[in-house]
């Protein structure tokens, strides 16, 4: 046609161009003929692995488990001390490629880089926020612990007692191809607190019953002792998850270390002075894992039916808080509202008979300091790790 055109056209060489472009124009270029653009993408090569995530303290403050320095790094479960400041960093790679044909050729292909990786912050009070880590070229693998090549890490501190929780999720940059931009997202914890937690430990491995229901045995003549042991039991269960089944009577024979038995043989002190302690538990052995070997013992003084019994709910708690592995609290920031494994003589005027209330703001079972030092994603292997606290003197 196009031959046919120039071939029967009179005019000069020029005028015969003009009509060609403007032949062109009319039929190829109609807004009415056009048809979708015949472009293909094909995505090839795309995966989008889970990122890394890597918390640490940021000096000075240093890392310790059972006081032995371990640098900065805050694994799962690491315990910081409120007004610690920290850095979440990030490793993440992915890949894929699309290319991009035009009726049927290849025209060219667009890799697939890394946008950023968002790092949300989860404060255990308060909103959340996200910031990002940016690698400062074209890139489809990024760790912003090499200085220089991304943003840099992201800040935090922790403020308030509870948990953090660092959530971290790699953005690839759009592609024509539409390939999903998001990876999975990956969860760190940390907890802050401001008493530092302390833990039972034997050959390094932390004291603890075996797995399973635990019985606590009382004796028939102490009988009066059971609401108490079942309000206490609540607690426990409520808090740690272990289930504790109260017996009058029912000696612990055959259960191993899995049963604790009461007695009120614990000795007064002399003179009526204040005692070092209303309660004391002992037991039969732990092996080398850190696992008791046999029945257990918690003693409480001759006079404790005198006392409060929420007084006493709480001293039996305490007791069995050590049999789960927590040690004492003495340190600054711990306190008898934030830990029931502060000793007896710290509650206020608590003496072992006394028959006064506790006030309303002592807790008379695990509180989350408690619990977050025995039931955090690594126990029963328990992250001892803590960080941000003086040595203890
Ligand atoms: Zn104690």
């Amino acid at each position: 046609m196009l031959r046919g055109l120039v071939r029967s056209s009179s005019c000069s060489y020029l005028a015969s161009a003009w009509r060609l472009i403007l032949l062109f124009v009319v039929v190829l270029m109609n807004p009415f003929e056009v048809k979708a653009q015949p472009v293909t993408y094909y995505p090839w090569g795309v995966t989008t692995p889970d990122p890394q995530g890597f918390v640490r303290a940021f000096p000075p403050a240093e890392c310790t488990v059972d006081g032995v320095a371990v640098g900065s790094s805050m694994p799962d479960g690491t315990f910081g001390k409120i007004g610690t400041s920290l850095r979440v960093d990030a490793a993440a790679s992915i890949s894929g490629w699309c290319d991009i044909y035009i009726w049927g050729q290849y025209y060219r292909t667009e890799t697939r880089n890394i946008n950023a990786v968002h790092v949300t912050t989860l404060p255990p009070i308060g909103d959340g926020n996200i910031l990002n880590i940016t690698p400062n070229t074209w890139t489809q693998s990024l760790d912003s612990r090499n200085v220089g090549t991304t943003s840099g890490a992201v800040p935090g501190l922790l403020q308030h007692e509870g948990r953090y929780r660092f959530d971290i999720q790699t953005r690839a940059m759009p592609t024509a191809c539409q390939i999903p931009m998001f990876s999975n997202v990956v969860e760190k914890l940390v907890f802050a607190t401001d008493c530092r937690p302390q833990w039972l430990t034997e050959n390094g491995n932390m004291l603890r019953p075996p797995p399973g229901d635990v019985r606590f045995n009382i004796p028939p003549e102490l009988a009066p002792f059971q609401p108490i042991a079942e309000a206490a039991a609540t607690d426990l269960y409520a808090s740690l998850g272990v289930r504790i089944i109260v017996t009058v009577g029912q000696p612990c024979a055959g259960y191993g270390a899995r049963c604790v038995t009461f007695r009120d043989t614990y000795p007064s002190p002399p003179n009526n002075q204040r005692p070092r302690g209303c309660a004391d538990h002992s037991g039969g052995g732990v092996w080398p894992t850190g696992l008791r070997a046999g029945p257990w013992l918690i003693r409480f003084r001759s006079d404790w039916y005198e006392a409060d019994f929420e007084r006493n709910q709480r001293r039996l708690a305490h007791e069995f808080l050590h049999y789960f592995g927590l040690d004492n609290r003495q340190t600054s920031g711990c306190n008898q509202n934030n830990t029931i494994m502060r000793p007896a003589d710290a509650v206020t005027t608590d003496w072992c008979n006394d028959p006064n209330p506790l006030p309303a703001t002592v807790p008379r079972g695990p509180t989350d300091n408690d619990r977050n030092a025995l039931v955090g994603p690594t126990y029963p292997t328990q992250n001892r790790r803590i960080c941000g606290f003086p040595p203890i003197p």
